[in-house]
């Protein structure tokens, strides 16, 4: 996750109607809206480039409209036409405005005829912030090169030129030709069994917001896991991966069991390189995964299970901007834990929920107090509102809707909530006056709506917000107590039947800096550096480097290399940043690393740097 940074509109009064546009892009869907795309794209790796055209069908809202706005990033234009009812093409004027740091360069096409369809010839740039572009060296089996595109929250503009907002759907269909060899997928359905052609098609027929159009390209192989559902990743990765997530058929039924038929056809899974920046993202009928979930036990596989839940909220039901993103991440939160305790539990649903609240305890007060709410005033970037409130704010507060109407009226309400709002763009006012009308009004005197506004506007967590009780993490809470108080030698820690997430939690609750001599008898007992499990790995060397053993740097610096998935690995460059020393250590890492990482990592860990560096007078 990125570092959030200081708000821009602080004390600006706005008008109410700009709260209703999306700050974050420059279309004006009041006068026009996209409501097909046709993409025609050659993947160009020599030159790491996408090349090729968009054709854009438009739906005019306002007859007076002269102009048709887009969002670009770093595009090539090199022509725009203008298709009318009959077909017939002819050359428009546009004017590419200078970029704008954040939000990219608007594009705005002369249209006083109203076409009914626009096409764009463009090429993307080597450094599009949408894509990554890996040398062969950098994917697992090292014979092709290999690229794959992260569109949230604003980069689809940097691949395609579009209205890049969530609030806009659109249907979508693209002819992709690639090296022969090469596979190509996209967030659409996809064929397991297509040949080796060098070329394919893909159909999108429902309405999705751009945040969700996704290619990959690689040396990339298909193995079925399901009736419905497949795994992709290069060949010497994807029997793995097959194995890990073999319960994705068991997921998708305990799913539609709670909230009603998956409405996308099938559910595959693409396990990406490992310089993807994410755990998952939620691509429809084509989730992009790290691969730092194989970890051989499944304990990781409620990543999937997020994802999976995305196809009810976030994919289905979307969020209309990206302040209103906790109705995407919130729901799917805490859909997940409901889709674990079904297939794996609830012992391990409620462990998930105490490390999602826990953390957000603890990094809460570190977060700017507009970032705190789960509906932020306007001010915030579109990438930095994704912290942990929306997720697990969100969803604690969902958990608190259920503890308080009763699980069988909440699951009811949630079901009829998703078919009510299916394929539709909402804002947090939209889903709040629906939850007033339907569970609310219809079940008086469980929740006054005073809390619901606390929850929603207010910064901070409401007091006496509910919390599960494990007693498997009350019996750790007591162990680590004790060795920490010495009466309790590290060997005698009864951490051999520890699964992923009760290791987790151990370690979360360890001071922030541990004494020296506590660490040392840890790893002398249990071995944890140099751990294959990078949720593990990313806790563990946080605390050996704060407390000063340096005897783990090497593995830590491995562990970094390795690792381009933003939650696992800034965490390290954090903590190493807060000595001079450490943080010269950790420049010559990221010197050797930064070629392998995706941009937004580089970025992420750049501006760690410079602000140690700023703190440190340099
Ligand atoms: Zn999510």
């Amino acid at each position: 996750m990125r570092p959030l940074h200081a708000l821009a509109f602080g004390a600006l009064v706005l008008p109410l109607s700009a709260f209703a546009a999306d700050p974050h892009s420059y279309a004006q869907p009041d006068q026009v809206r996209v409501t097909h795309l046709d993409l025609d794209l050659k993947v160009d790796f020599p030159h790491k480039q996408l090349d090729g055209q968009a054709t854009l069908k438009l739906d005019w809202k306002d007859a007076k409209a002269q102009s048709l706005v887009l969002d670009t990033r770093d595009l090539k234009i090199a022509s725009v036409e203008g298709i009318d009812a009959a077909g017939k093409a002819s050359a428009l004027k546009y004017a590419l405005a200078p970029r704008d740091k954040e939000l990219g360069s608007k594009l705005t096409i002369a249209t006083p005829q109203h076409p009914a369809q626009v096409r764009i010839v463009y090429s993307t740039v080597p450094t599009a912030s949408g894509l990554q572009w890996l040398t062969p060296e950098q994917t697992a089996d090292q014979k092709l090169p290999f690229m794959f595109s992260q569109s949230e929250s604003i980069h689809a503009r940097s691949w395609v030129p579009l209205q890049d907002s969530p609030a806009i759907r659109f249907t979508y269909n693209a002819h992709v030709t690639a090296p022969k060899d090469v596979r190509v997928v996209m967030s659409a359905l996809n064929d397991a069994k297509h040949p080796l052609n060098g070329d394919y098609a893909f159909a999108q027929p429902h309405p999705i917001p751009s945040y969700l159009l996704a290619i990959a390209a690689g040396d990339i192989a298909a193995k079925e896991t399901g009736p419905r559902s497949a795994v992709y990743a290069e060949p010497s990765v994807v029997g793995k991966a097959a194995k890990e997530f073999e319960d994705t058929e068991k997921l998708i039924a305990a799913t539609e069991k709670l909230y009603g038929p998956y409405a996308w056809d099938r559910y595959d899974l693409l396990v990406l390189p490992p310089s993807f920046p994410f755990g998952g993202m939620e691509n429809p009928n084509m989730t992009f995964a790290t691969p730092t979930l194989l970890v051989g036990d499944k304990s990781l596989v409620s990543v999937i299970s997020h994802e999976l839940a995305h196809s009810w909220s976030g994919n289905l039901v979307t969020s209309a901007a990206w302040r209103d993103i906790w109705l995407n991440e919130g729901f799917t939160t805490y859909v997940q834990g409901r889709i674990t305790e079904a297939v794996y539990g609830k012992a391990l649903a409620d462990e998930e929920a105490l490390i999602s609240a826990h953390g957000l305890q603890k990094t809460v007060k570190t977060i700017p107090e507009n970032a705190q709410r789960l509906a932020p005033k306007p001010g915030i970037g579109a990438d930095d509102s994704i912290s942990e409130v929306p997720y697990d704010k969100g969803s604690w507060f969902l958990r608190t809707l259920e503890e308080r109407f009763g699980r069988e009226t909440f699951d009811a309400y949630l079901k009829g909530y998703f078919a009510h709002f299916a394929f539709q763009s909402i804002t947090t006012e939209q889903m709040l006056d629906y939850l007033k009308a339907n569970l609310f009004d219809k079940n008086p005197g469980k929740m006054s709506w005073d809390e619901v506004k606390q929850w929603v506007y207010e910064p901070g967590i409401p007091k006496d917000a509910p919390l599960p009780d494990s007693p498997r993490f009350n019996a750790i809470d007591q162990e680590r107590a004790s060795f920490l108080a010495g009466s309790l030698a590290a060997d005698k820690l009864d951490a051999k039947g520890w699964n992923t997430q009760e290791w987790m939690y151990f370690l979360d609750g360890l001071p922030d800096v541990t004494p020296l001599d506590k660490i040392k008898q840890i790893d002398a007992a249990w071995h944890l550096t140099g751990t294959p499990n990078a949720e593990i790995g990313m806790r563990w060397y946080s605390h050996a480097i704060a407390a000063g053993d340096k005897d783990v740097w090497s593995a830590a610096a491995e562990h970094m290399a390795r690792i381009g998935r933003l939650y696992l690995t800034m965490p390290l460059y954090k903590t190493f940043a807060k000595t001079p020393e450490g943080l010269a250590y950790a420049e010559q890492v990221y010197a050797k690393a930064r070629s392998g990482y995706h941009p937004m990592t580089q970025e992420a860990v750049e501006a760690v740097f410079a602000k140690a560096r700023k703190n440190a007078g340099k």
